[in-house]
């Protein structure tokens, strides 16, 4: 289908950036690839608000995946940057932020003892599992269909029943080395896991998860699950990793962790804690990282980790994040959350809303989602319609019915009356969607 609001800037920007970059983008999912269209190129962002190439406004509900959780150009955000800037951009030293940086967290999540910074999110769970290895002497780890924990070659194995069996490479690229120590089961299934470990006595060196999953839409895990996974770990002598990633300091100060209480014996960060840049993290017992270079004999470095402006951007952005803040994120959260489910219940849709705690996302099914497999049934034409009709009524949802939508504490209620007015006609486009019109 050929959508009809133009957005010829950003035409022009994406064919440029065609000739020159693989797809027009540096990370898949900003191409549109899912809905079709022209992706947008942003220029600026104040509060909850997107400008584009072509000067239209957008009330935003990605927030970069997640990171702008205080809304763009929050001023003590831009404050700390441009003094840390004003200071050096780099010096491949240590330096006082990264301490105080490292206390933060420490001192906000309990099991978190010791911490690594680093520049990604998939650096933090690449290296967590080089640790949970290092530490146990055993290959094999555990992941969960649906989950997404970066571009890690030996976690892109993925869903469908043959890969997830034989921890297949389904990503060219990715050796059948490199992911034949992968075991991928259906989340939510601690039966799973329990055989897994049966099956493989001795050999299982972790069980990474998504905390409570945002990538696959937003599916949390059902009440006993993570506390399941802790249990099964620990009799079988394996680490139990929490990639918080997503949920850490989003779904509450302390995370996930400080919703469900569940004490991982490793823990991955990104996202939030860089203030919109790049620094993330891992952390977690302190006899298990002192097995981390230089302590340790597991190697693991970077030449920008710690950087001081990007963590000079997350210290400022955690300070704010008080007690306070997660309350008017989550209450933003719930209004947007019933706005969406009256219209769609309006029109007759069937839907889903799941929600953990702000976060959450909307499957155009008729039945609960607790996996990857209940994910891929929804009619995803219809979040195709949906989604167009928000974007040409200026809201900018994630482009994939499979993302979680972000909201931040600079949603106010004139953001909130804009998405309240688009929501009807996005509704009916959803209810009047075919799949030949997606
Ligand atoms: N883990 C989770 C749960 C994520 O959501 C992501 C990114 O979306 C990652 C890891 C990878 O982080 P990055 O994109 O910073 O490499």
């Amino acid at each position: 289908m050929a959508y009809s609001y133009e957005a010829p800037v950003s035409q022009t920007l994406f064919d440029r950036a065609s000739l020159v970059t693989p797809g027009g983008v540096n990370s898949p999912v900003r191409a549109f690839r899912a809905v079709g269209g022209t992706p947008r190129f942003m220029v600026s962002g104040t509060g909850p608000y997107l400008t584009d190439a072509d000067g239209r406004e957008y009330v935003d509900l990605v927030c970069s995946w997640g990171p702008m959780i205080l809304g763009h150009s929050h001023p003590s955000v831009i404050e700390a940057v441009q003094s840390a800037v004003a200071r050096g951009t780099s010096f491949g030293t240590p330096g006082e932020g990264e301490v105080a940086l490292a206390e933060e967290i420490v001192a906000r999540i309990e099991p978190v003892e010791q911490v690594r910074l680093v520049s990604s999110g998939t650096e933090a769970t690449m290296s967590a599992i080089r640790l949970a290895r290092g530490f146990t002497g055993r290959a094999k780890v555990v992941k969960f269909a649906g989950c997404y924990h970066g571009h890690v070659d030996a976690l892109l194995a993925a869903a469908g029943s043959g890969v997830a069996t034989l921890g297949l490479p389904d990503t060219p690229g990715v050796t059948g080395a490199q992911a034949g120590d992968t075991i991928v089961l259906p989340y939510n299934d601690l039966q799973a896991v329990r055989e897994a470990f049966r099956a493989h006595p001795g050999e299982i060196a972790c069980v990474i998860t998504e905390a409570s999953p945002g990538n696959m839409g937003v599916v949390p895990p059902q009440p006993g699950f993570n506390e399941g996974l802790k249990a099964a770990c620990a009799e079988n002598g394996a680490l139990y990793i929490s990639d918080e990633v997503m949920t850490g300091f989003r779904t509450s100060r302390a995370g996930w962790y400080g919703v469900d209480g569940v004490a991982p014996d490793l823990m991955t960060f990104g996202k939030v804690m860089g203030g919109g840049f790049p620094a993330a993290a891992f952390g977690g017992r302190q006899d298990v990282m002192a097995h981390l270079a230089p302590a340790g004999p597991v190697y693991q470095a970077g030449t920008l980790s710690g950087n001081p402006v990007a963590t000079a951007a997350g210290l400022a952005q955690l300070r704010l994040l008080d007690d306070a803040a997660y309350v008017k994120i989550n209450a933003v959260s719930a209004q947007i959350q019933s706005l969406v489910t009256d219209a769609l219940s309006k029109e007759g849709v069937a839907h889903r809303l799941q929600s953990a705690s702000n976060m959450f996302s909307v499957f155009f099914t008729g039945s609960d989602v607790t996996n990857y497999e209940d994910a891929k049934k929804q009619e995803s034409f219809r979040f195709t319609a949906f989604f167009h009709s928000m974007l040409s009524q200026g809201v900018y949802l994630p482009p994939s019915a499979f993302e979680s939508w972000f909201v931040s504490t600079a949603h106010d209620e004139r953001a909130i009356e804009r998405i309240a007015a688009a929501l009807p006609a996005a509704a009916r486009a959803a209810a009047e969607a075919t799949e030949v019109s997606a």
